[in-house]
């Protein structure tokens, strides 16, 4: 039971703030990390390679270790959401749409492209293909709404408004990634996006991509 004498519930605490932009035409990029805790802790996207040291910092600020985490979630198999992954060696790994730990592969309905339930309250995993056409997006029900850790479906707020810089981040199947982004948009109470600060969705945004 929490203080507030009920119920637990997750917390989401974005440990980085992803960013992707031009530098003398030079594409710079690096994920948003996002910290789950509740009755499961999870790290979702674990950035560059180079960047263990600053997952270990943030870690430490919420008294927590890698030992501490029982699920990685990267949202999709690039780089810059994989890279610190081997940190955390006591957890599940759940990589787009494929589970393992150790050596172990899961064969769940998930990898066909059903949902994951981790916490049949309040967490779970859904397939948003576009992207890539493995990504996925972490639904995570915390006392301010729905939080939808949506990966690079939604590169950063921007793109709500401007097509083009989703579509210029890279989609495998933009069609899909439109119809998936529509309906996290019907779902969530706020977005974090691959690559840009958190948003609230607003009922314009819920109008403005109404099936
Ligand atoms: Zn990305």
């Amino acid at each position: 039971m929490s203080a507030r004498g009920r119920m637990e519930t997750y917390e989401v605490r974005v440990l980085h703030e992803g960013y992707s932009r031009l530098v003398d035409d030079v594409f710079e990029a690096n994920c948003t990390c996002t910290l789950i805790t509740g009755p499961y802790n999870i790290i979702v996207d674990t950035m560059t390679p180079w960047d263990g040291n600053y997952i270990l910092k943030r870690l430490k600020e919420f008294d927590l270790t890698p030992g501490d985490i029982q699920f990685v979630i990267s949202t999709h198999g690039h780089s810059d959401h994989v890279g610190n992954n081997n940190l955390f060696l006591s957890a599940r790994h759940i990589v787009g749409r494929c589970i393992s730990y150790r050596t172990t592969y899961f064969d769940e309905p998930f990898s066909r492209g059903d949902e994951y339930v981790i916490d049949p309250e309040s967490l779970r995993v859904i397939s948003t293909p576009g992207h890539t056409l493995a990504c996925v997006t972490v639904l995570v029900k915390t006392d301010e709404g729905l939080v939808a850790i949506a990966g690079d479906l939604f590169e950063k707020l921007e793109d709500v408004y401007n097509e083009y810089v989703w579509l210029g981040a890279g989609s495998e199947n933009p069609d899909l990634q439109r119809h998936n982004r529509a309906k996290i948009i019907q779902l969530a109470d706020y977005i974090i996006p691959g690559h840009g600060p958190r948003f609230k969705v607003t009922k314009e945004m819920k109008e403005k991509f109404k099936p």
